[in-house]
């Protein structure tokens, strides 16, 4: 008893089998505006309640903001309950909240204190507007919102098969449908969430793939623009060169080799030296011995024939 009191003061973990959150959805987005409620179906022992099914509440009196379970509700449910889960209990509830969110309100917890009373029951809340989703429990004679809750798939396990993929235009109806359709005789209400999820769905895809496009595009405009001008734009090389202070040519530190010989001052100033001649003659001797330099030679030549003609 002093253990049993013990372990109701804490959360119970709640398993969900994945269909039945998949069909409490379904019936939420039935219906956008209104209510709908049903009944969750399963097993719950040892502060672990699992829900493996779900009824929906047929002629729930759904005008007001609120669900009502009426008699002809539970009539409903207990028919289908004892015809699909003979074996099974009742665990709790669920109902919508179309566009208000999760939560509770005074009438909710009337009907969960007057209709699920046992600790073993809880309260399951779907928002079809917003897709948010959440449970309450009892947790020491008080209704807490759930922390564990784990979605079980019952399938999970099976090996995964090679099956091709249907092409785009063939993904309208899926056979899962019909087959729910059948076992609920419900209107379908599947075209309403699957055209809400791709208008959800839709935009933020394509506006992701239009920024990488453009930013791959704008790096490769940028990448092709360096290249064009690297091959188009003459370049400046620096290349270290040594200035020989005796004669003032230029040579080539790696090679040895005379690159430029100075330019003579006498072909300007006109004042003829013996510094200046010695200085020209041997630019033109040091010049001669090299044959790169063989096209050039005329120019300081004939500057220096035309120094030697006023001397
Ligand atoms: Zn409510």
């Amino acid at each position: 008893m002093k253990a049993k009191t013990k372990t109701a003061a804490t959360q119970p973990a709640l398993l969900v089998d994945s269909e039945v959150v998949r069909l409490i959805r379904q019936h939420a987005r039935s219906s956008g505006k209104t209510e709908v409620c049903g009944v969750l179906i399963g097993q719950d022992r040892d502060q672990r309640i699992e829900v493996s099914a779900c009824i929906e509440g047929q002629n729930a009196d759904e005008a007001g903001a609120h669900v009502t379970f009426t008699q002809d509700t539970w009539e409903h449910i207990y028919a289908v309950k004892d015809k699909k889960y003979p074996s099974e209990r009742i665990v709790g509830w669920y109902h919508s909240h179309p566009g208000f969110g999760i939560f509770l309100s005074d009438h909710d917890t009337f009907i969960h204190r007057n209709f699920f009373s046992s600790p073993g029951q809880v309260a399951w809340v779907f928002d079809p507007h917003s897709d948010e989703e959440g449970c309450f429990g009892w947790v020491g004679g008080r209704i807490e919102r759930l922390t564990r809750i784990s979605v079980v798939d019952r399938r999970g396990g099976e090996p995964a098969e090679a099956k091709p993929e249907p092409v785009s235009g063939d993904a309208e109806d899926p056979p899962v449908t019909l087959r729910n359709v059948e076992e609920e005789r419900e209107s379908p209400p599947v075209r309403i969430r699957r055209v809400s999820a791709n208008q959800s769905a839709g935009p933020q895809d394509s506006s992701l793939e239009e920024l990488v496009f453009k930013v791959f595009f704008s790096l490769s405009l940028l990448a092709l623009g360096f290249a064009l001008s690297y091959f188009l734009f003459p370049r400046i090389e620096l290349v270290p060169v040594a200035l020989d202070p005796i004669t003032g040519q230029l040579i080539d530190p790696r090679t040895g080799q005379v690159i430029a010989v100075p330019r003579d001052p006498n072909a300007n100033s006109a004042v003829g030296s013996p510094a200046g001649n010695a200085g020209a003659n041997a630019g033109g001797t040091a010049q001669h011995p090299d044959p790169a330099k063989s096209a050039p030679s005329p120019d300081p030549g004939g500057k220096k024939g035309d120094n030697g003609q006023p001397k």
